[in-house]
């Protein structure tokens, strides 16, 4: 199969997915996760329609920026204070926002530049130890911390990896959880809090992620196969 064909199976899924839960598919943004694939396979993709991509590490963007077509780049992997000066210029949004240091430092280098960050906090709901991320209950006072601290960041919502599980229903409750702490902020009239992407959902598991409220899909391996590792040794 080839990507455009990957991508429109997905869309298809998508769909399914969305009425099931009596959702439009018009609700749910597909971002397509280039890590470890050339700028060749990305633009093929955006020759498919695809509009938003999504890098885990500051290196790739950086790498791939000037040979990729016309798109919205996010950040989707951890990321470190003295690398956000790297990006700051090239990305719509940061994902993995999980720390008050970060968004300080992402609120420096924007208002250098004269922008305002679309950040999402990135909720550990699981609490695994290997994972990125923070607690569902620490994410009121970091929220409250960024909005007293960081004016030219913008906090548009929740990012959640989910583990991985045999049984990709058993996610459920790990989406449910951030779904409901996305929905308690929807009503929030700070300025600084815009609640409106609800970033859940991977290759493997973003059919339930959606019938569980996610709007926000990241999905690489299903797009464009599986990854070449070795590439990073390099
Ligand atoms: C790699 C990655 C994805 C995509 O994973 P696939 O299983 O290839 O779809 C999504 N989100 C994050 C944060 C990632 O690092």
């Amino acid at each position: 199969m080839s990507i455009q064909d990957n991508i429109l199976e997905i869309e298809t899924q998508i769909e399914s997915a969305c009425a099931r839960v009596g959702r439009s598919k018009d609700e749910v943004q597909l971002i397509a996760v280039t890590k470890l694939h050339t700028p060749a396979e990305i633009n093929e993709a955006l020759d498919a329609g695809i509009t938003d991509i999504a890098e885990n590490k500051v290196q790739e963007i950086l790498n791939k920026y000037e040979a990729v077509g016309d798109a919205r780049w996010h950040l989707i992997g951890h990321l470190q204070t003295n690398k956000v000066k790297y990006i700051v210029d090239k990305v719509a949004m940061i994902h993995s926002v999980d720390s008050l240091k970060l968004a300080k430092e992402i609120n420096k280098r924007s208002e250098a530049i004269g922008r305002t960050m679309d950040i999402l906090i990135q909720v550990n709901s699981a609490e695994e130890e290997s994972k990125f991320g923070i607690k569902s209950e620490e994410v009121d006072s970091l929220i409250d911390d960024i909005v007293n601290e960081c004016k030219y960041v913008r906090i548009k919502g929740l990012m959640c990896i989910a583990p991985f599980e045999e049984d990709v229903n058993d996610c459920r409750p790990y989406f449910a959880e951030v779904k409901d702490i996305f929905d308690r902020y929807k009503s929030d009239e700070r300025d600084a809090v815009d609640f409106e992407f609800l970033s859940m959902g991977m290759s493997g598991d973003f059919e339930v992620a959606i019938e569980e409220g996610s709007n926000m899909v990241r999905v690489g391996t299903a797009i464009f196969g599986a990854r070449n590792y070795r590439q990073e040794e390099k």
